[in-house]
């Protein structure tokens, strides 16, 4: 078998593929595929409000903040949040810690005025922005960071405090990955393909106070007000994502939730950087220790050259994956929750052994 370190769309559990597999023809008993049933009627009604309280027990999220399963991926909301949250004249602060808080900032741009409040592009991204450094504007209308850069692999460990202002959070590569207080927050987004489930799901969790902020004229589809009336189904909904999701759900109900992720999450996150840390050299990973990402390592070879010969082998060795986005190069392993510890354990021992050979 394969060890997938996508990035995303990632690796989902065994488990959650096998059972989708056996179900896929007869689900429920019906004779037909959960993505021939329609989304009104019964037995999909209860299988996506069963979803979302499994993933109510599962973040032990307040009675008054909405679940929604919405669609267009991550980057659709980049937009659509500040349509919400914010009207024209609006200003909202963003922090910029990598990749993809700046293209929030850019999507958001032509709705309202972005405040960046703090940014680490200085320096590389390689750290985080201190959250002494934030000029944030106490007028705005929400505070938004990316707690988890998928691609520049940094990772804020605390939740950062902002006051008043709602926070709101893209957590489409952490999400579900340890404990969280959502109360801390005014909005969390994650894109599904991560630690969820397929692309084109958005499982978003927000504060109902935010719904009624009325943000500007727009379409009924693109109002989260008008999504949490009609408990996500305002039109056909994402119905094989939902059902992918709830699958999910229930398997990480079934490993003991989010707390035992987080403790498998520290485990697999800590060998990999020994792996990487303890190479003299060989690797190197540039990210400061203290903001290092438990769900994406990105790494070098000392020396580039050997680039090619480390993703040939590494594939042929069964783990997949690992060549790194062409922002910062080099190789990236992601260690989602659907990445076992075992797998780790094989990317090191090839690691060692691949520098030991081209060493
Ligand atoms: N935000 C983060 C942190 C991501 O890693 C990604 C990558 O997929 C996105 C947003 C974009 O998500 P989507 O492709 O679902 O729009």
């Amino acid at each position: 078998r394969v060890w997938n370190f996508s990035a995303g769309p990632a690796a989902l559990p065994r488990k959650v593929l096998e059972q989708a597999q056996r179900e896929l023809l007869d689900w429920n008993g019906s004779g037909m595929s959960v993505m021939e049933q329609s989304h009104r009627g019964k037995p999909f009604i209860a299988m996506a409000a069963q979803a979302e309280a499994d993933l109510r027990e599962l973040m032990a999220i307040p009675a008054d903040y909405a679940v929604l399963f919405l669609q267009g991926g991550a980057t659709q909301h980049f937009a659509q949040i500040p349509m919400n949250l914010a009207g024209p004249d609006d200003c909202a602060d963003y922090i910029v810690s990598g990749h993809w808080s700046e293209k929030a900032v850019r999507e958001a741009a032509p709705y309202l005025r972005v405040n960046v409040a703090a940014s680490s592009e200085t320096d590389g991204f390689r750290r985080l922005p201190a959250r002494e450094s934030w000029v944030l504007d106490p007028a705005a209308s929400y505070v938004h960071y990316t707690p988890n850069e998928t691609i520049h692999g940094v990772e804020f460990h605390d939740v950062p405090e902002v006051g008043e202002v709602p926070l709101v959070a893209d957590m489409s590569s952490n999400i579900l990955s340890a404990p969280l207080d959502v109360s801390r927050f005014g909005l969390i987004y994650a894109g599904a393909q991560k630690n969820i489930g397929p692309s084109g799901l958005v499982v978003m969790i927000i504060r109902r106070d935010l719904l009624l902020r009325s943000g500007r004229p727009m379409a009924k589809v693109l109002r989260y007000a008008e999504q949490a009336a009609h408990d996500s189904m305002l039109n056909t909904p994402n119905t094989w994502g939902w059902y992918l999701a709830g699958l999910t759900f229930q398997w990480l109900k079934a490993q003991g939730g989010v707390a035992a992720m987080a403790e498998r999450n520290r485990a697999k996150a800590e060998l990999l950087y020994r792996a990487i840390d303890d190479s003299d050299g060989f690797y190197a990973n540039p990210i400061e220790p203290a903001a290092r990402s438990r769900m994406n390592v990105p790494f070098t070879l000392k020396d580039g050259a050997l680039d090619g010969a480390f993703l040939k082998e590494s594939e042929a060795a069964g783990l997949i994956a690992l060549k790194g986005h062409k922002a910062v190069g080099g190789m990236r392993a992601s260690l989602y929750n659907a990445v076992p510890l075992e797998a780790v354990q094989a990317l090191a021992a090839f690691m060692a052994d691949f520098a030991h050979r081209h060493g």
